[in-house]
């Protein structure tokens, strides 16, 4: 090449791949995807890498769903959204190197907190404004905005994440996208969505308005027993404020949470939200430099009580994850799964896979109930329905046992000796009950007065945190509850 002349020749981009990294702790596990901490061995630099097994994807016809994730993250460049750095595959799996969100979901902050003040409230709710106005600009429509999709980076500051029902809407499209399914999470769902299986930008306004709710009084606007009553509460619009709740905040709730799309504040502004953005709730935001501004104080402590001791921990790693590990938790999952899918093709006394919902309609658990009453572990639940049971090995100091754990309605976590069949004991349930998941193996269940260290030797420990918080939520609703990112 002549003296002077740069090559202009765009340079191959090198794949990473999996031995490129060390692996550490587990961050979450979705519904198709396990999302473990990683190190890169030559920079030393921390990643998030979502794996996602192609047998489990095509099995479940979630290709579309994945690279709609992809296509979504690769064209948001903005400080509120997680970040994705690059992505490779093997024959088995997916990678997807992201950006960590180490201070995990925002979900776990309000519920610690039981409620932010105005001051949290209006951080949090600014920040999402902030992205919203970003991921719209560009054409995203989330389409499932929720507390759990909203994570928090180093210093509190959002990341929002979970871009598999996104959709892009191309050039020339109307704003609105039809779905033939649905998409969502029913106390954050729109009710256009619902009647006409449309969604539009103003069913992110929609979530928004719900988020904040949320965020000012613990609890979402729109939640009843099931599903199906919390659509009819949607439809109607029919929702309520406490007593106490900041006559701001209330306002713009009550102009996002609306029946009509184009109604909602925002909805009809030609260029970003700048009619969100000078609400009255937003007085003296620094809309230029929000992202530098630093997170209220209490979330540091709120973020602490959300995750016991529990840090991540980068220090622990493996140069290469067990595969088997990914199997179980991208294997056959509780959402791809009907109740109906389940007590046809299952021992009904079996349920140690996912287990079962603790919200079952009443005349499912009655058959699920009639069924257990021929299994040997019926005679311990006192009249109880099983939701989920298993062997695990309790260790205690330098003892490991090896015990049946029945977990059931009440809620009760009772651990049985297998070969006698006496019960051992019982985990005193109660709202300070919390759990921490530490490997797919070993999850920790913490009660005020004993730690309980538990073994699941097929790699389950995922799935009892899960359920063990499902059950808790269910149970104490927004009170602590246990955490099983770790
Ligand atoms: P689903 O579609 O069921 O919501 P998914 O398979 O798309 O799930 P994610 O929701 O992306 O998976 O991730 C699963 C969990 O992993 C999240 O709930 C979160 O706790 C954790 N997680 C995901 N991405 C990150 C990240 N970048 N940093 C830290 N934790 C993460």
């Amino acid at each position: 090449m002549a003296e002077g002349v740069t090559d202009q020749t765009p340079k191959k981009e090198i794949k990473k791949c999996r031995s490129d990294f060390r692996f550490g702790q587990v961050l979450g596990e979705g519904s198709y995807s396990t999302v473990i901490l990683a190190e890169e061995k030559t920079t030393k630099k921390e990643f998030a890498i979502k794996i996602i097994q192609k047998r489990h994807i095509m099995k479940e016809r979630k290709t579309a769903h994945v690279m709609r994730e992809k296509e979504c993250l690769k064209r948001l460049n903005h400080p509120f959204f997680i970040k994705l750095y690059f992505t490779f595959q093997d024959e088995e799996n997916l990678y997807f190197g992201l950006s960590v969100a180490k201070k995990g979901e925002l979900l776990d902050c309000i519920l610690a907190a039981k409620k932010f003040d105005f001051v949290t409230t209006r951080f949090y709710a600014g920040e999402l404004v902030a992205a919203l106005e970003h991921m719209h600009s560009i054409n995203i429509i989330h389409r499932d905005l929720k507390p759990e999709n909203v994570l928090l980076d180093d210093n509190y500051h959002i990341q929002i994440t979970d871009f598999g029902t996104a959709k892009v809407i191309e050039d020339g499209d109307l704003s609105t996208t039809r779905t033939s399914s649905f998409v969502g999470t029913a106390q954050y769902v729109s009710p256009e969505l619902l009647k006409e299986k449309q969604a539009c930008k103003a069913s992110d306004l929609w979530a928004l308005g719900c988020i904040i709710h949320q965020m000012h009084c613990g609890k979402p606007p729109f939640q009843a027993q099931n599903e199906y009553l919390t659509f009819q509460l949607i439809l109607k619009c029919q929702y309520e404020f406490p007593e106490v709740f900041h006559e701001d905040v209330k306002d713009i709730v009550e102009r996002l949470i609306v029946i009509d799309p184009q109604a909602r504040l925002g909805s009809s502004d030609q260029e970003g939200y700048p009619s969100l953005k000078s609400h009255i709730m937003f007085e003296g935001v620094d809309w230029e430099n929000i992202a530098n501004q630093p997170a209220p104080k209490i979330m540091a402590s709120l973020q602490k009580i959300s995750n016991g001791q529990q840090q991540t921990n980068i220090h622990e790693l493996v140069d290469d994850f067990d595969h088997a590990m990914l199997i179980d938790a991208t294997g056959t999952t509780e959402s791809s799964k009907t109740s109906e899918d389940q007590l046809s093709s299952c021992d009904p006394s079996d349920t140690e896979g996912f287990g079962l919902s603790v919200n079952l309609p009443e005349t499912e658990k009655q058959n699920w109930m009639e069924k257990q009453k021929s299994s040997k572990w019926h005679s311990f639940c006192k009249g109880k329905l099983i939701l989920k049971r298993g062997m695990m090995e309790k260790k205690r100091g330098l003892s490991v046992k090896l015990r049946q754990f029945i977990l059931t309605e009440g809620p009760r976590l009772i651990y049985v000796d297998p070969v006698s069949l006496q019960q051992k004991g019982e985990i005193p349930w109660s709202e300070k009950l919390s759990v921490e998941l530490k490997t797919f193996r070993i999850f920790y269940v913490h009660t005020p007065n004993r730690t309980y260290h538990l073994i699941d030797k097929s790699n389950n420990a995922i799935k009892w945190c899960k359920k063990i918080q499902e059950v808790s939520r269910h149970y104490f609703g927004n009170s602590e509850k246990g955490n099983s990112s770790s």
